[in-house]
């Protein structure tokens, strides 16, 4: 019953990764698509996204009309890759893309671009029934969902979709943490280290006391913290004046999030205080930034997104399994501003690394999900 062509789906995906498209770069292959959708009839616009972020390009959305009257649905993949990602040169050996090694494939995320775009041509061909579809590729997305943060949320119809940004065909991301990013600046006092070091406030050496108090790593089943970037200090002769600690805390549940994201700033407000002494000092002095990064997502799982996509798997004699992830991606943007997103998986392998892979029996696997979740829709 499959109408998927798997010819064309794999020529599709080797003329996307063959265009360049690194974070903040998505020019090329935003007017590439641009091409295509509106050579397919649908009304494509753009948003001013990518100047928020340095960015060439803003996102795309392509305006499927529907055949059907039902509620509009959103398709999503992102543009952009990770590096390196220059000229990619795929290679196709037993029914798997791989890059030559050199770089990243970019099956992350054009895999799902190909996935969705084969999909689409299908309904247009075959005539099926569809409702309003509004397919969104956004730019910036492995730089911290860049795109998604300042899209423009009145360019889509959709309040609910998908979005093809897994790995696994035979699951649904229905849960993803929250996050937030912390930057402590720990202010000391420079002095010679070998004539005067009394006279200083190594910096280093406070911010040092804080991180060895703190607990890193798997705090419990839904929450992380991590302390990944440390730079200070200008010489070995010099007492460092000022220090930066970047980390993140991530949890699934948001008052844990609230609370580990507090333990550690409790740590360095302590050992700021405690080097400080004396009330009235003035150093050492810590400036302590708190960022949300993206807001946790949990859709239950007998919401309409989960079930609508579980019933268009059985159809096809499949079984779609509830996934958790760790990891944030644009979903979670959108799941904010009220779009309820489930990501759905492409066989994409070994992302952000140069082994990356995808299987061409697994992009069409997640063709002919999509195709049966827009067909069970539009019978409302
Ligand atoms: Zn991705």
């Amino acid at each position: 019953m499959s109408r998927i062509d798997s010819r064309r789906l794999s020529e599709t995906f080797l003329s996307l990764v063959r265009i360049d498209s690194q974070s903040r770069h998505e020019a090329a292959i935003h007017l590439h698509l641009k091409n295509i959708l509106a050579g397919m009839g649908a009304e494509v616009v753009a948003d001013r996204a990518g100047e928020a972020f340095g960015g060439e390009i803003g996102n795309l959305v392509a305006r499927f009309p529907g055949n059907r009257k039902v509620e509009p649905m959103m398709l999503n993949a992102h543009m952009d890759t990770v590096g390196p990602g220059r000229g990619v040169r795929p290679q196709f050996k037993d029914g798997v893309f791989t890059s030559d090694g050199t770089t990243i494939l970019g099956a992350d995320d054009k895999s799902a671009i190909a996935i969705l775009l084969e999909a689409l041509r299908v309904i247009q061909e075959n005539d099926l029934p569809h409702g309003p579809l509004d397919l969104l590729l956004t730019v910036g997305e492995e730089i911290g969902l860049a795109g998604a943060k300042h899209m423009d949320p009145s360019l889509l119809r959709a309040r609910f979709g998908y979005a093809l940004d897994a790995t696994d065909t035979d699951g649904i991301v229905v849960r993803a943490p929250g996050a937030n990013r912390l930057t402590f600046t720990v202010c000391g006092k420079e002095a010679h280290a070998g004539a005067a070091p009394e006279r200083g406030i190594n910096a280093i050496a406070v911010a040092a006391k804080a991180i060895a108090g703190l607990d890193l790593g798997r705090i419990d089943a839904e929450t992380t913290c991590n302390i990944g970037q440390i730079e200070g200090g200008t010489a070995v002769n010099i007492v460092p004046n000022r220090v930066v600690v970047r980390g993140e805390a991530r949890s699934h549940d948001p008052a844990k999030l609230e609370q580990v994201t507090n333990r550690i700033l409790e740590a360095f407000e302590k050992a700021v205080a405690e080097a400080r002494g004396d009330e009235s000092a003035d150093l050492p002095r810590l400036e302590a930034e708190i960022e949300e990064d993206f807001r946790p997502t949990h859709i239950p799982e007998d919401h309409p997104v989960v079930t609508l996509a579980r019933r268009a798997a059985a159809n096809l004699g499949r079984q779609l399994k509830a996934k958790i992830t760790g990891g944030g991606a644009d979903a979670n943007i959108f799941f904010a501003n009220g779009i309820i997103t489930g990501v759905l998986g492409t066989g994409m392998r070994d992302m952000h690394t140069l082994h990356e892979s995808v299987a061409l029996a697994d992009m069409v696997a997640a063709a002919e999900l999509v195709l049966e979740i827009v067909r069970l829709h539009a019978e409302g």
